[in-house]
């Protein structure tokens, strides 16, 4: 038997099963294909790091010896669909069979599971390269009303070992997540990060990407992503030298000059699978018992690796197709039209969607405090922001994105992953960033020309969702400040709000971006 070893792009790992257990003739098949790269307008970050990564991977394997096709953007013959293409190839080299690895999309799996018994049959594997197979997190989610992750953490720390002293949590507490919310300091210094050397490869994917997809939302400008598994390394030593040890603290941090603070940016290469999640976890508990890291930043690493995107992962396999349709409350808002320009006297925003144009990359925090919030207070459609996460971050693949967004951003899952949404006023970014002090508006006012718009939408939020969200008693205490005010405050807040939403220059609901 001839196989078709067809490799996605976020499969860019050597010891992926179907590529392990092959025979040496196999056929391996990397395509780019168009419809990939437009169905939502991707950063062309995003797409030049894939496209790179990819070339990159393909000259690795045929370095190894292995048979390789490599599908580029522009052969005249691509289908331009990973499933037409990998199946012209298949007839092209006399393949009998095509085999393939659980790709990061319910769509193309089931695509992909479809033409099991085709006359080319698909053969599918199971992605190894997480913990935990969607079947393991069925099997632990069976019987449970409310999955939650601190449940799953601390079975996955039990079930791995991370971080464990015999059956307890090192140090004694599984989580440490207290210690990480602290603002930063007035002066502090933030290392830099690894530049890459652009090689040829790189060169060219980055000109054929601002020539063919220049209408998309952002610059190539500060191109900087890790496109070989060598640079991937580079980035995973920064990380742990320079800095893992101040992650912790300053991981709810947000400024508004530094676009990286402390944080690893390890998720894209995680995401390609040129680091693999089981490396990085042990190299992070490896610094911690070396004394050269604090505890709450490893476990706080080690719970976003292993217990957060395991967690999520579980969920999306599980829950789809449903999940992604998801909107309890019935939002309906079109996307603010300054998502796609940056166009906006928010401050916080602003420079949000700044630093994501220029690096396809913000932070968790900006986006769950800050654009997420901001959606969530204004009660912008799931799909439509869902969209935009998945187009503008270059470690966005659906298995990831569509949970952190619609799941914990804008609280749409029916409460499956928490009881309560993440939603705060310009109190909160005021505390936690240096932005307000930049800004037009005032944090500390509800209503006025200068009032923090976050604030009376905020109330009119909580006022809005009352019936569904009073009862939950981490809530009271907001519920009770609100029924403290008078009723012409609550009116003028309320008025405040309304005025706003209605000057929001927003895309039709469901949008999907200008250039889509
Ligand atoms: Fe954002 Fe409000 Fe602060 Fe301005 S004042 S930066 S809009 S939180």
């Amino acid at each position: 038997s001839l196989p078709l070893l067809l490799v996605a792009g976020d499969q860019l790992d050597p010891e992926l099963p179907s590529l392990r257990d092959a025979p040496d003739e196999a056929v391996i098949a990397l395509c780019e294909v168009a419809e990939e790269g437009r169905y939502v307008p991707h950063h062309p970050q995003k797409i030049a790091l894939m496209f790179s990564a990819m070339r990159h991977f393909a000259a690795r394997l045929r370095d190894a010896g292995r048979r390789v096709h490599y599908s580029a953007l522009d052969d005249p013959d691509n289908a331009q669909t990973l499933i037409g293409e990998a199946e012209r190839l298949a007839a092209l080299y006399g393949c009998d069979e095509i085999r393939a690895t659980r790709p990061g999309e319910w769509r193309l799996w089931q695509a992909m599971a479809a033409r099991r018994e085709a006359s080319l049959p698909w053969r599918l594997y199971e992605d190894e390269r997480f913990f935990t197979t969607p079947e393991d997190f069925a099997a632990w989610a069976r019987d449970r009303r409310a999955p939650r992750l601190e449940h799953f953490y601390r079975a996955q720390r039990r079930r791995t070992g991370l971080l464990m002293d015999g059956d307890a949590p090192a140090g004694g507490h599984w989580n440490l997540d207290a210690d990480n919310r602290e603002p930063l300091p007035e002066r502090l210094r933030v290392p830099r990060p690894p530049r890459h050397r652009r090689d040829a490869v790189t060169r060219e994917v980055l000109s054929l990407v601002a020539e063919r997809f220049d209408t998309h939302f952002g610059t190539l400008d500060a191109f900087h992503w890790p496109v070989t598994r060598r640079q991937a390394l580079v980035d995973l030593r920064h990380f742990l030298e320079s800095l893992l040890p101040a992650f912790g603290r300053y991981q709810d941090a947000i400024s508004d000059a530094e676009p990286f603070l402390f944080h690893s940016r390890l998720a894209a290469a995680l995401n390609l699978g040129l680091l693999s999640p089981r490396e990085v976890c042990a190299a992070v508990e490896r610094e911690y018992r070396a004394g050269r890291a604090p505890l709450n930043a490893a476990e706080g690493f080690i719970r976003q690796v292993l217990g957060w995107r395991e967690y999520v992962r579980g969920l999306y396999w599980t829950r789809m197709p449903d999940y992604k349709r998801g909107n309890p409350r019935g939002a309906s808002r079109g996307l603010p039209a300054f998502y796609w320009t940056g166009d906006t006297e928010l401050r916080c925003l602003r420079r949000a969607i700044e630093m994501t144009r220029e690096h396809a990359y913000a932070h968790h925090i900006q986006r769950l405090m800050v654009t997420g919030n901001f959606a969530l207070l204004c009660e912008v459609a799931p799909a439509a922001l869902c969209d935009w996460y998945l187009a503008v971050y270059a470690d966005a693949c659906e298995w990831v994105e569509l949970p952190n967004t619609l799941g914990m951003v804008l609280h749409a899952d029916g409460g499956l992953m928490g009881s309560k949404p993440y939603c705060a006023s310009g109190k909160y970014i005021d505390r936690m960033s240096d932005h307000c002090r930049h800004c037009r508006y005032d944090p500390r006012r509800v209503t006025g020309e200068d009032a923090c718009p976050f604030n009376s939408l905020y109330w009119r939020f909580l006022e809005t969702h009352r019936e569904a969200l009073s009862g939950n008693h981490r809530m009271k205490l907001i519920y009770g400040a609100l029924d403290r005010m008078s009723n012409d405050k609550r009116a003028a807040m309320r008025d405040q709000a309304e005025a706003f939403l209605a000057s929001l220059d927003t895309e039709a609901a469901y949008g999907r971006g200008p250039h889509a």
